[in-house]
């Protein structure tokens, strides 16, 4: 399929709430996607995600707010005139019809000639790598195969906004892995404006420009994959992205104090009722040479050593029954020094990697 000519639309949500009986699937959404962005919508089931895609494609009226694409108030257009293409949470295919059947659909419901109809057909599974596959039957496909056709039915009247409902969440591991690359490829592509729905984080990662952490229907914090990772608002979004160790610590007078310890870090502490300190496993160095100046140290004792093949993982308790958590390389050296259970452990984290957050998690 050629790049789309079409100046792909942003997307503007506003205080947008929808209530079934007492749950807010969507508490008050505001959000703005941009022309042409990848945005990742993503939180724990339940959270309103499916909702708040299915508010964008016209198949929920919320019960108040507003949506534009582009300038337009789309928020009482039906969803065949809102130009957008839409993977569900399953696939919805039509198991009787072929695989031209099946991407063909939309461009028959818009009444288009045949001959384009299967001109178009073949372009989109073409952009798939489907191509030459529109006579076989559904299925007879693997499940990252009818995932393709899925996409070719989406895009196949070369929507401005595309939106994905947990697409590869069938598939198993390494074609999950190799579907997201060619999922992000394949937008570079066509350049629409994409909202796409996962619960996995590291999908999420892989695949945005920016991703919004989605919880019980509000948004939790909006930001790139690495500031998310590096500087997450909140303790629910520490701790859904990438694993934690959370510490309670005290701010007094200019400093910020883990029991009697002042800590060292680069960023101020967020105003918050309940300071905790994040520390990610990977970001904390095992020192064997005793404390590390110029960083917070820790001085532990390993309650479990887990071989992981490609890391290790350590746990740890500190002085005051806290638990720590560490994972090292098992390269060489860090290999053959990996620490047994009951072993005294100094523990470092730079300033840098020390990050003060709210530890409230709303
Ligand atoms: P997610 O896609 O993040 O798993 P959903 O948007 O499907 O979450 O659901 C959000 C909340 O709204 C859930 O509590 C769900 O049970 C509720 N919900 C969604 N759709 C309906 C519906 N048609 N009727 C009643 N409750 C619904
Ligand atoms: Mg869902």
């Amino acid at each position: 399929m050629t790049t789309t000519t079409k100046e792909a639309l942003p997307i503007t949500v506003q205080n947008v709430t929808k209530t079934y009986g007492p749950v807010h699937a969507l508490d008050d959404v505001s959000l703005e996607v941009r022309s042409g962005e990848f945005l990742t919508l993503l939180g724990p089931s339940g959270s309103g995600k499916t909702t708040l895609l299915m508010v964008l494609a016209g198949f929920t009226r919320p019960d108040c707010g507003s949506l534009k694409f582009g300038d337009r108030e789309v928020i009482r257009t039906p969803p065949h005139l809102r130009d957008v293409g839409m993977t569900f949470q399953s696939y919805a295919l039509f198991p009787h019809m072929t695989v031209a059947g099946n991407v063909g659909y939309p461009l028959r419901l818009r009444k288009l000639p045949k001959a384009e109809i299967a001109e178009r057909v073949e372009k989109a599974l073409e952009t798939v790598q489907l191509g030459g596959f529109g006579e076989r039957r559904i299925d007879q496909l693997s499940g990252g195969q009818r995932q393709r056709v899925a996409v070719a039915r989406a895009i196949v009247f070369e929507p401005q906004i595309l939106l994905m409902d947990e697409p590869l969440s069938a598939l198993d591991k390494k074609l999950r892995d190799q579907m997201q690359i060619e999922l992000r490829h394949l937008h570079e592509q066509l350049g629409m404006t994409t909202v796409y729905v996962t619960h996995d984080q590291r999908e999420a990662l892989t695949m945005s420009d920016r991703i919004a952490v989605v919880n019980n229907g509000r948004i939790m914090q909006l930001a790139t994959p690495r500031d998310l990772y590096e500087r997450p608002a909140n303790r629910f979004v520490a701790d859904f992205i990438g694993d934690s160790t959370f510490l309670p610590v005290k701010k007094r007078g200019d400093h910020v104090y883990y029991g009697d310890t002042a800590l060292m870090h680069d960023a101020p502490p967020p105003e918050a009722k309940e300071l905790m300190l994040m520390i990610r496993p990977e970001r904390i160095v095992l020192t064997d040479d005793g404390p590390r100046e110029g960083s917070n140290n820790f001085e532990a004792t390993a309650t479990n050593v887990v071989y992981q093949g490609d890391s290790f993982l350590l746990q740890a308790k500190l002085p005051d029954g806290g638990e720590i958590a560490l994972r090292g390389a098992t390269r060489g050296a860090q290999l053959s020094s990996m620490p047994s259970v009951g072993d005294r452990v100094m523990l470092s984290v730079a300033p840098e990697d020390t990050v003060l957050i709210d530890g409230t998690g709303a």
